[in-house]
C-alpha cells in the first residue's frame, strides 16, 4: 500500500466512516456506485473489487463480464449529504481493470488517462475549467407533463428570497467540503437556470469533479423539494445548458498558450490547438454533444454555437479567446463553447485534447477570426468565409464520427464501436416518434 492508501484507511478510522462507496462512470456518462465495507478496503486497494461488468452500459460483454474496480486513493472524500453521527460515508473514484490487471478498454476514465498520457509524452499538462449550466425544476411536472422552473429570474439576477440563491450557497458549501473549489456562480438566462464554475484543474480531476458536481447538485435540489436537470435543452424558446470549458496547456509551470506580444497573447501552440479543435469539431461532436436533445440546444439559439469558427469576443463563436486579464501570464486560455452539461466529461475532454494535439502536431493553420455575429450571416456568406455548420442532428454527428480516425484512436475500438451502436439505436428510436410539434402542425391541417 502507498501513503495515500494508508491515509485513507487512517481517516476512515478517525472519522468513523462506516460505508465506502466506489464510484466509476459508464460510457454514457452515468455515475455508478459499489458499496464496500471499510474492512474490505485494504484488500480493495491491492486486489480490486470484482463486479459483473455486463450489467453496466458499455462495459464487458456477457461472456467476459468479470471486471475489477481499483479505488484511486487520491480521490478519497467524505460524502456530506448522507450519514449522520457514526454513520459517515466515504467515496473514491475507481479505475476499472480486467481480471489480469490491464486497464479495461470500456472505462471512460482510462480513455482520458490514455489521452493525457499522450499529452504528457509531448511535455504538456492539460488544464480545464468548466462553467456548468443546469436547471432547477419543481418536483412535479405540470398538467401537460412539462417541467416547471423554480423561478422566473434571468441572467445574473439576484433573487432576494429566491430559491436559486439558497440553492447555490448550499451546493457550493457541499462542493467545497468535498475539495471542489468554486470560482463563480450566478443565475443564468433561462427561468430556473443556474451556472456554477469550478476552479481550473488537470482534466482528470476536473472530470471527476464534474461527476461529483452532478451528484451534489441533484442531492441539494432533492433536499429543497426540487429536481436538477443537466438536459441540454429542456425548454424550447429558452437557452439550453452548456458546459463551456476554458482550456490551457502547460509545459511544466509555463502556460504554453501564452505569448507576450502575440495577437490576443495567444502563442502559436495555442493557435494550432484551436485550429485542431475547429478542424475536428464535426467528427468529435457526437462525443461533446451526445444526445438527440443536444442538437436542439446547438440549433435553438440562446448563445449556443452552431458554426465552426472562433473569435476573440464573439459569443456566437464555437471557440472564444477571452479578453479579460489578457496580460496575466498564467490565465491565457481558450473557451470551448460546444460542450453541453450532459456529456461524458472523460470522453469529451479526451477527444478535445486529441483534436488540439493533432493541430499542434500537424501544425494546422488557424483560419481567419469570425468578426461578426455568425448567426446573422446568410448560409452563402458563411460559405464564402469558410465557416462550416456543426452537425444539425445526432444522426449527422454519428455519420461524421464513423469516419473519424482521430476519435477511433482516442476512444479505442471497444468504446468507439459501443458508442456508435448505442447512438444509432437512440437515433432510430427518436426517428420513429410522432412529436407534439407534428400533432400541432399537421393533425387538423392535413
Ligand atoms: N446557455 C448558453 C449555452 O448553451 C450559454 C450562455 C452563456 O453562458 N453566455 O451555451
Ligand atoms: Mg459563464
Ligand atoms: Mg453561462
Ligand atoms: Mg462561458
Amino acid at each position: 500500500m502507498d501513503r495515500q492508501q494508508e491515509f485513507v484507511l487512517r481517516t476512515i478510522e478517525e472519522r468513523d466512516i462506516r460505508f465506502m462507496r466506489l464510484w466509476f462512470t459508464d460510457v454514457q456518462g452515468s455515475l455508478k456506485s459499489v458499496g464496500v465495507a471499510p474492512a474490505e478496503l485494504e484488500n480493495a486497494f491491492t486486489e480490486g473489487i470484482g463486479f459483473d461488468g455486463s450489467a453496466i452500459e458499455g462495459f464487458a460483454r456477457v461472456y467476459e463480464a468479470d471486471t475489477l474496480a481499483m479505488p484511486d486513493a487520491a480521490t478519497f472524500q467524505v460524502v456530506p449529504w448522507r450519514g449522520g453521527e457514526g454513520a459517515g460515508i466515504g467515496r473514491m473514484f475507481c479505475d476499472i481493470t480486467l481480471p489480469d490487471g490491464t486497464p479495461s478498454p470500456a472505462d471512460p476514465r482510462q480513455v482520458l488517462r490514455r489521452a493525457l498520457q499522450k499529452a504528457d509524452e509531448r511535455g504538456f499538462t492539460f488544464y480545464t475549467h468548466p462553467e456548468i449550466e443546469f436547471f432547477l425544476f419543481e418536483r412535479d411536472l405540470d398538467g401537460e407533463g412539462r417541467p416547471v422552473p423554480i423561478d422566473n429570474a434571468g441572467y445574473f439576477d439576484h433573487l432576494a428570497q429566491g430559491d436559486g440563491h439558497d440553492f447555490r450557497r448550499a451546493a457550493i458549501d457541499m462542493l467545497e467540503s468535498m475539495g471542489i473549489p468554486v470560482e463563480f456562480s450566478h443565475h443564468e438566462g433561462a427561468p430556473g437556470q443556474n451556472e456554477i464554475d469550478l476552479r481550473y484543474a488537470d482534466a482528470l480531476s476536473t472530470a471527476d469533479n464534474i461527476m461529483t458536481f452532478r451528484a451534489i447538485v441533484r442531492e441539494v435540489a432533492l433536499s429543497q423539494d426540487a429536481f436538477a436537470s443537466f438536459m441540454p435543452k429542456p425548454l424550447a424558446g429558452h437557452p439550453g445548458s452548456g458546459m463551456h470549458t476554458h482550456i490551457s496547456l502547460f509545459e511544466g509551470d509555463r502556460n504554453a498558450f501564452h505569448e507576450p506580444g502575440a495577437e490576443y497573447q495567444l502563442s502559436i501552440t495555442g493557435r494550432r490547438f484551436v485550429a485542431g479543435v475547429l478542424h475536428h469539431a464535426r467528427e468529435i461532436s457526437a462525443i461533446t454533444n451526445q444526445w438527440v436533445n443536444s442538437y436542439k440546444r446547438l440549433w435553438g439559439g440562446g448563445e449556443a454555437p452552431a458554426h465552426v469558427c472562433w473569435g476573440h469576443n464573439n459569443r456566437s463563436a464555437m471557440v472564444r479567446i477571452p479578453m479579460y486579464k489578457p496580460t496575466k501570464v498564467q490565465s491565457s486560455r481558450i473557451e470551448l463553447r460546444t460542450l453541453d452539461s450532459a456529456c461524458n466529461p472523460y470522453l469529451a475532454y479526451a477527444v478535445v485534447l486529441a483534436a488540439g494535439l493533432k493541430g499542434i502536431e500537424e501544425e494546422y493553420e488557424l483560419p481567419a477570426e469570425a468578426e461578426d455575429d455568425v448567426w446573422s450571416l446568410t448560409d452563402g456568406e458563411r460559405r464564402a468565409l469558410g465557416i462550416q455548420p456543426l452537425p444539425a442532428s445526432l444522426h449527422e454527428a454519428i455519420s461524421a464520427m464513423e469516419e473519424s480516425e482521430l476519435v477511433a484512436e482516442t476512444l479505442g475500438e471497444h468504446v468507439f464501436d459501443y458508442f456508435l451502436r448505442n447512438k444509432r439505436q437512440e437515433w432510430s428510436d427518436y426517428r420513429a416518434q410522432v412529436t407534439p410539434f407534428e400533432i400541432d402542425r399537421y393533425l387538423r391541417q392535413l
